[in-house]
């Protein structure tokens, strides 16, 4: 059989967007609050909507450095007789009459009489007289209240990530404890007889444990409480010891390696035994064999060994997880067209996500294969921006083809050509 014509069909492996639903179906949103110090906020989840008690701005105010003037519409005049200031935090509060002016400072208070602020570098200033050399516009320059935040409205949706921006918002109203959702406790392990920790010299056949330290990674940006539980040799009884003692005391437990069909491979009989599996097999490529499950309250991600599948497993299936989790919202990865700059192999059967690099050029995407695509070969993973999306139909795709991508991140890592 030719390779272009192999078919990886496998009837019992579930569809990518049936493992999520699945997966998502499975989990109850996190329901436990605390309230924070605004400092300690920060990529937090809100657990309640935030309500504005105030209109920002909270007054009406200068939006330039200039002078405050009171005009009737369609106004002639352009000499004004200047009567106070009115600086932010040193109101003007007297009353300003027709055809006068105060001079006014950016955030400084806008007299009720006043309805247009011209910028000080369009006049001329003689004793306390002033000449305005441009036409004036009633409320020009002016900043008026809750033209930013209105009082009562909700500003922040339950679910949302606080970011510094998010912050800001809510010292600028005043909130200085927040409502969020507790950390839960996600924990981690390697198997596999073969591997060494870092700080240990490596013998031939042997190899780093670098997965503990990518799960790591791809854990840390997310508010949660983060358990290392080492490396377990393939060895059935010291497995499913592990197991039982860290479904105790976490919410999630991932682990990856000895997923697969192999004769080492005893993760996915353990999760059985203790608990319950839900599915093993997705068509996704890489990613295959991925163990979900639960043992007792504990979910459970058994990931495949080799580092690009955990990477992209990761971000497909366990990030929706923890974001449910979390209590975050699910937003859907961003999918954009982008046409091929060179031929790419695929064998029907399996939705497949290769790493690409992503560039434009005059508003148009390109993207091609950052490398090498082995399940082991991470640095394709280093120099990538983002997935190649290609469904389970597909088999090969000439250059020039439009296809489906999902860049990594929109702002960083990306090329104009
Ligand atoms: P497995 O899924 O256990 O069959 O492992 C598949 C491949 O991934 C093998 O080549 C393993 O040596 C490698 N692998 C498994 N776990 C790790 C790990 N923690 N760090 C680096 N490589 C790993
Ligand atoms: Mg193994």
């Amino acid at each position: 059989m030719k390779d272009n014509c192999f078919n990886e069909f496998d009837p019992n492996a579930l569809s990518v967007e049936n493992a999520l639903d699945n997966i998502l179906k499975s989990i109850k949103i996190n329901t436990t609050h605390e309230v924070v110090d605004i400092k300690n906020a920060y990529n937090r989840i809100l657990s309640k909507n935030i309500k504005s008690n105030l209109n920002i701005p909270n007054y009406k105010n200068s939006a330039m450095d200039g002078y405050a003037v009171n005009i009737k519409k369609n106004n002639k005049v352009n000499t004004f007789k200047c009567i106070g200031e009115s600086f932010a935090g040193k109101p003007y509060t007297s009353v300003v009459k027709l055809h006068e002016a105060i001079k006014v400072m950016t955030g400084g208070l806008v007299p009720n009489n006043c309805n247009a602020v011209v910028m000080k570098e369009l006049i001329t200033e003689n004793n306390n007289e002033i000449t305005i050399n441009s036409n004036i516009e009633i409320n020009q320059n002016i900043r008026f209240p809750g033209e930013d935040i209105k009082k009562n409205e909700i500003v922040l949706l339950k679910g949302k990530e606080i970011d510094e921006v998010d912050i800001g918002i809510l010292a600028s109203l005043g909130v200085s404890k927040v409502p969020v959702y507790k950390k839960p406790v996600i924990g981690f392990l390697s198997t596999g007889d073969e591997l060494v920790s870092i700080e240990k010299k490596l013998k031939k056949t042997q190899v780093y444990d670098s997965n503990r330290y990518l799960l790591h990674g791809l854990l840390s940006k997310y508010p949660i409480t983060i358990k290392d539980y080492g490396v377990v040799k393939d060895n059935k009884k010291m497995i499913e010891k592990k197991f039982s003692l860290i479904a105790k005391n976490c919410d999630l437990l991932i682990t990856t390696g000895g997923v697969s069909v192999g004769d080492a491979d005893y993760v996915k009989e353990v999760l059985d035994k203790l608990g319950k599996v839900s599915f093993w097999k997705i068509a996704v490529k890489p990613g295959r064999p991925l163990a979900y499950g639960k043992i007792k309250k504990c979910l459970f991600f058994g990931l495949p060994g080799n580092p690009v599948s955990v990477v992209v497993t990761f971000n497909l299936f366990v990030s929706a997880a923890i974001k449910k989790i979390i209590g975050q919202d699910n937003s859907n990865s961003l999918l954009l067209t982008a046409k091929l700059t060179s031929d790419i192999k695929k064998r029907k059967g399996r939705k497949e996500y290769k790493r690409g690099i992503l560039s434009s050029t005059c508003g148009k995407f390109y993207v091609k294969k950052s490398g090498s695509q082995g399940s082991n070969i991470l640095s394709s993973l280093k120099d990538a921006n983002c997935y190649i999306v290609l469904d389970e139909k597909i088999d090969k795709l000439s250059k020039g083809s439009n296809v489906k991508v999902m860049p990594f991140t929109l702002s960083s890592k990306f090329y104009e050509n």
